[in-house]
């Protein structure tokens, strides 16, 4: 009998949604268990096939530049050794629940050096709720509507116009105060993200001299 465990049985048998990428950002694997139910309770049944996971690229997954450069600066600290690891909170709502989650991402060295990145997504809390739409499908919306709203792909705060009368500027409110406000409900959401998860996240990982 084998003591050696391979990685996949690490990432299958880790807590939360696990994935593992190398340096060019390639899914090389995941734990498929925890991944499929999630994937299957947010209408991502598509992504419960293997063939449309393993070998794609993790920022083909991003839709929009901001959060994917975000992501690229952060995976090359660390396959750089200049981070140890990276933590950060972030939500993954749906329409009938707020999902507060905690994203690792570990750094995997052999020879001492990073050959790959798993990141380890943590559901922390799930909270039911009344339905909020702005979070179903966009494929379905996108036959609704043609108005964009910007959403951070972090913290899901959304971007609105500050008042009526000053269309230019703008400020970022939690999905429950843009309900409040009567934020329209049949809209479609183009990522991005806010000035305090651009601060706390994206800022506080990156030395000064590689912004
Ligand atoms: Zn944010």
């Amino acid at each position: 009998m084998s003591l050696l465990i391979t990685y996949k049985e690490v990432l299958e048998n880790m807590y939360g949604i696990t994935y593992m990428i190398d340096k060019e950002g390639c899914l090389i694997d995941y734990g498929e268990r925890n991944w499929n139910s999630f994937a299957i309770s947010n209408d991502g049944e598509i992504l419960t096939k293997k063939d449309n996971v393993i070998g794609k690229n993790l920022y083909d997954f991003i839709s929009d530049e901001e959060t994917r450069e975000s992501y690229r600066k952060m995976n090359g600290l660390l396959f750089n050794g200049i981070m140890e690891n990276i933590h950060f909170y972030y939500r993954c709502d749906a329409p009938e629940f707020r999902r507060d989650m905690k994203m690792c991402i570990t750094p995997i060295k052999k020879d001492g050096e990073v050959k790959y990145l798993i990141y380890q997504s943590i559901l922390l809390k799930e909270t039911m709720r009344p339905p909020m739409n702005i979070f179903k499908n966009q494929d379905a919306q996108r036959e609704r509507t043609s108005n964009i709203v910007t959403i951070c792909s972090y913290c899901k705060n959304i971007k609105i116009p500050k008042s009526y009368d000053d269309s230019k500027s703008y400020i970022w409110v939690t999905p429950e105060k843009y309900y409040q406000l009567g934020g329209r409900e049949s809209i479609l959401l183009s990522h991005g993200i806010c000035p305090l998860c651009y601060e706390n996240i994206v800022l506080k990982f990156l030395p000064a001299d590689t912004l």
